[in-house]
C-alpha cells in the first residue's frame, strides 16, 4: 500500500475496535515558492522606469537608457508571468509562446524550457494578452508591409557589419543613421503613422489634387487606404473609440436618412477593419 496507516484502538462502552487512519497529505507549496505580488502602483512606476518615463507617464529628459520600449515590454512580461532573472534572461525568441489570433482575457501557457529553468527541470507559467503582444508588436495597414521590410533591412545591416568586423558594437549612433533614411519622412497622428516617403503614393494629396506638395494633407488623410499608413497599438484607443460613437449614431438615424446610413455603415466597416487588423498583429 503506498499509503502509512495507523491503527488506532477505539472503545465505546463495551465495545473495543481497530480502526484504520490513513496518514497521508497533500503536498503544500514551500514557504519560499509562495506566489507575492507587488503592488499596483509599485509595478506602474517600476514599467515606467524601465521605459524611461516620469511617475507622471512624460519622457524622462535626464534618463540616459538604451533600448527603452523593449525594456519596459520585457518587464511587463516578467511581471505578468513571474519568470525568474535566470529563465528571462535566456529564454530565446523562438521559444516564446505564440500570441493568440484574437484579444482574450484568458491566461495564456508559456512552457518553459529545462535549459533556462532552475534545476533544469521543464516548468509551466502563464501570462496576459497584453505583456505578450508587447514583445512583437507589429504594425498593421496598408503600409506595414514595406515598413516591416525597411526595418528588417536595417536589423541585416546591423547583423552583417557585426559579422564582417566583430569588434564593432552597433552604437545608438549607427542605428540612428540607418534609421535617419526614414525618419525624416515619418509624421505621427492619431490615429496612423504617415510615412511620407513617396508624395506619388499619397492618397490625400490625390484626393486634393496636389500631387506636387511636399507635406501631407492630414486633415484628407485616409488610412485605411493609402499605402503609406500604418496603424499600431497605441492607435486602437481612437479606432475603437470610432466604432463605439458610430455605432450609437447609426442606431439614431431614421429611415428616411438611407444615404446618409448607407456611408455611415461604410465608414464603420472600415473601422472594424482596421481595429481587427491592429488586434491581429499587436
Ligand atoms: S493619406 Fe494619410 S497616410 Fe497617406 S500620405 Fe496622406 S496623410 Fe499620409
Amino acid at each position: 500500500m503506498p499509503f502509512t496507516n495507523k491503527q488506532p484502538v477505539t472503545a465505546y462502552g463495551d465495545q473495543v475496535r481497530m480502526q484504520s487512519v490513513n496518514l497521508s497529505k497533500r503536498r503544500v507549496p514551500k514557504p519560499h515558492v509562495t506566489i507575492k505580488y507587488f503592488e499596483k502602483d509599485f509595478e506602474d512606476l517600476f514599467l515606467k522606469g524601465l521605459g524611461g518615463l516620469r511617475p507622471d507617464g512624460t519622457e524622462d529628459a535626464l534618463y540616459r537608457g538604451r533600448t527603452t520600449a523593449r525594456n519596459s515590454a520585457v518587464g511587463g512580461f516578467v511581471l505578468s508571468s513571474g519568470l525568474r532573472r535566470q529563465e528571462f534572461t535566456y529564454l530565446l525568441e523562438c521559444e516564446m509562446p505564440p500570441l493568440p489570433p484574437r484579444r482574450t482575457e484568458l491566461p495564456i501557457w508559456v512552457p518553459l524550457p529545462p535549459g533556462v529553468t532552475k534545476g533544469r527541470k521543464f516548468r509551466t507559467t502563464w501570462t496576459t494578452y497584453g505583456p505578450l503582444a508587447q514583445q512583437g508588436a507589429m504594425p498593421s495597414g496598408p503600409g506595414a508591409r514595406d515598413l516591416i521590410s525597411f526595418l528588417a533591412s536595417v536589423a541585416g545591416k546591423l547583423a552583417r557589419a557585426a559579422t564582417e568586423d566583430p569588434t564593432v558594437v552597433g552604437s545608438d549612433q549607427e542605428v540612428r543613421t540607418l534609421l535617419a533614411e526614414i525618419a525624416g519622412v515619418l509624421h505621427l497622428g492619431v490615429a496612423n503613422y504617415c510615412w511620407f516617403i513617396d508624395p506619388a503614393k499619397a492618397l490625400c494629396l490625390k484626393l486634393a489634387g496636389t500631387p506636387n506638395a511636399t507635406k501631407p494633407l492630414a486633415g484628407m488623410c485616409d488610412s485605411a487606404r493609402c499605402p503609406q499608413a500604418t496603424h499600431h497599438p497605441c492607435h486602437r484607443p481612437v479606432w475603437a473609440e470610432s466604432v463605439k460613437t458610430k455605432k450609437v449614431f447609426i442606431e439614431s438615424i431614421g429611415r428616411n436618412h438611407k444615404t446618409e446610413k448607407a456611408r455611415l455603415t461604410t465608414d464603420l466597416e472600415r473601422d472594424i477593419k482596421v481595429l481587427a487588423s491592429i488586434d491581429a498583429t499587436a
